[in-house]
């Protein structure tokens, strides 16, 4: 292709809400178009990206039997009101009243439209397990739509759904598809790590649910990860090791005038802060309605308030309110378990060891309590996994955990009969009897990931892509006025072009030194230069690769092999 005829073009200024250096390139580079916040157009060479990481994906679909079909961008609202999402989904799912007043959605994902099909068109056990997949624009209206294409509003996204008649069959398939994903990220050039992931409000309490995320500096999740443990920092579960606590020692007030934090407490007694536990007025709402609970973990530890949202079964978990805390008499900077209003159930994390001795708030101004024995003390409480993972923990088999920045662009659940329930789609089994068939469902974000690429390979003069998703393979550069050599650069131009290697001529007349920068900045994997002086000089053309920046030399003849060769290197 010619880049006259793209009309590609880069830029200098960056706008000033790109605050990532994947999302300058992409608008430095010339990728992407934003029409509004979170919507984009995908410009020619960013499309040809997008088309490569889309027929990686196909393939891998393929090879485990995945069938694609598309669905309806528009779904009905009556589909999201059978499964009750219509409700519970909140304002990212962008609802709208077609011209007849119906209700309809623009979907965000599409398990309740697959679920509808499967209705129709499977009856019986026999025709299980099935999986069917589907590239698709999505919608979702994100309130702060940011980092380019990483948070977008509209987006590309693959999304697939499998059906099964048990849960061993749903396993099995999910193992394969975690494969599959595997293959795609390696093809694609992108170093992923799979990690445990949260359910949410997905799936059961044994499905099984992992992210695939793109390692970058950049990353929005941060990941726990050792030699053989992964998981999202959200729902990662590790542990602390040499930590000495003293075992029951007496119970016993002691002043501590203006100090409010474990820290303050700590040092005035000389001890490590873990030997003192943090106190955590929490509330907790589900279905509306509020309970209270006072949270107690290691003094140095911090709340996953998703751990405790889960554990609690609960919507959502706040601080409670200060205005509350006035209802329950509470004097903030020395709450403690004794003597706390019993409108708070008690929680302590698993790191605390029940037996040993504490420092706690005497839930009275100015005092703490040294001695405090969870077991000894109290008799109702809970005990749950609730702190947040850290670099330096270890991992159940000993080994340390490292904390690493990744981007979220895939994730795979199993999703139980949710759907097939609320849905009502049934099959008969063996015997001839009505179930509901068990779901998976596996997402991939393409614009994400196109980005993601970008976050992971690029270096200060640009993007760097790697081989298997590049725009194009070759970027040839004509230097030079005579009309001798523009023929000369027309002649080579095609002769690549026929040999199948995918090659962009800058044919734009421009300077060396922006036609080198422009190169750089797009980041296709070999430059190649034809320059007007040095080919009447020694006969050759000059083969740079972006990723080393080692430089070729080649003679006219043997170009189209040096390149080939070059090529199949990277
Ligand atoms: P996130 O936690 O980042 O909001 P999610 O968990 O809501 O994502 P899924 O429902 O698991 O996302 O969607 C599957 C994939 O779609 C994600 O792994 C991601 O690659 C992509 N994706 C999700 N939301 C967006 C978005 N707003 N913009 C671009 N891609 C997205
Ligand atoms: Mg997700």
């Amino acid at each position: 292709m010619r880049l006259s005829k793209i009309q590609w073009k880069t830029y200098k200024e960056i706008p000033s809400e790109a605050k990532i250096e994947s999302h300058r390139l992409l608008v430095r580079a010339g990728l992407v178009h934003k029409s509004a916040a979170g919507i984009y157009s995908y410009l020619p060479m960013a499309l040809r990206v997008i088309h490569k990481i889309e027929g990686i994906v196909r393939e891998e679909m393929e090879a485990i039997e995945c069938a694609e079909l598309r669905m309806g961008f528009v779904t009905p609202g009556d589909l999201w009101k059978q499964s009750n999402r219509w409700e519970t989904m909140g304002s990212e799912l962008l609802r709208f009243k077609d011209a007849n007043k119906r209700d309809m959605c623009l979907s965000p994902t599409n398990e309740e439209a697959i679920t509808d099909i499967f209705k129709a068109s499977i009856t019986s056990y026999k025709q299980l397990p099935l999986c069917w997949y589907q590239i698709n624009t999505k919608f979702r209206d994100e309130i702060r739509p940011r980092f380019g294409l990483m948070r977008c509003r509209e987006f590309i996204m693959k999304d697939g759904y499998s059906f099964h008649m048990d849960k061993a069959c749903q396993d099995q398939f999910y193992d394969e598809m975690y494969g599959a994903y595997l293959s795609i990220f390696k093809r694609l050039g992108l170093e992923a790590l799979v990690v445990e992931a949260d359910a949410g409000n997905m799936g059961s309490s044994d499905s099984k649910t992992h992210e695939f995320q793109v390692v970058a500096e950049e990353g929005e999740d941060a990941i726990a990860y050792s030699e053989t443990y992964a998981a999202n920092l959200e729902k990662a579960q590790t542990f602390r090791e040499g930590l000495e606590f003293t075992k029951a020692q007496k119970l016993e007030e002691f002043s501590t005038p203006e100090m409010k934090t474990c820290e303050d407490v700590c040092k005035s007694l000389d001890i490590p802060i873990y030997q003192s536990l943090k106190s955590l007025l929490i509330t907790a709402q589900k279905d509306g309605a509020e309970s209270h609970y006072l949270v107690m973990i290691l003094g140095d530890d911090e709340l996953n308030e998703l751990k405790l949202k889960n554990f609690l079964g609960a919507d959502q978990v706040y601080s409670t309110h200060k205005a509350k805390l006035e209802n329950f008499n509470i004097p903030v900077g020395f709450i403690g378990p004794i003597g706390i209003d019993e409108n708070f159930e008690i929680v302590f994390d698993n790191a605390i060891d029940l037996d040993s001795s504490y420092v706690v708030g005497a839930m009275k101004e100015d005092f703490h309590l040294k001695g405090f024995v969870p077991s000894r003390e109290l008799k109702d409480f809970k005990q749950a996994d609730l702190r947040l993972a850290r670099e330096g923990d270890f991992d159940k088999e000993g080994h340390s955990i490292q904390i690493k920045r990744g981007i979220e662009v895939g994730h795979i659940f199993q999703l139980g009969n949710k759907y097939t329930k609320s849905m009502s789609a049934t099959v008969l089994d063996k015997e001839g009897k009505k179930f509901n068939p068990e779901m998976g469902c596996y997402g991939l974000g393409v614009t994400r990931t196109m980005q993601a690429a970008i976050a992971q390979n690029h270096d200060e003069a640009g993007i760097v892509w790697p081989v298997a998703i590049a725009p194009y393979h070759v970027y040839f550069a004509l230097i030079g006025k005579s009309e001798e050599i523009k023929e000369l650069g027309n002649e080579i131009y095609k002769e690549i072009k026929e040999s199948g290697i995918e090659i962009i001529f800058d044919d734009r007349g421009m300077g060396f030194g922006p036609m080198m920068k422009d190169a750089d900045l797009l980041g296709l994997p070999i430059r190649l230069v034809l320059g007007e002086r040095d080919y009447k000089n020694s006969g050759e053309l000059e083969i740079k690769i972006r990723k080393t920046a080692e430089i070729i030399k080649t003679k006219k003849e043997n170009m189209i092999e040096t390149l080939k060769s070059e090529l199949s290197k990277l």
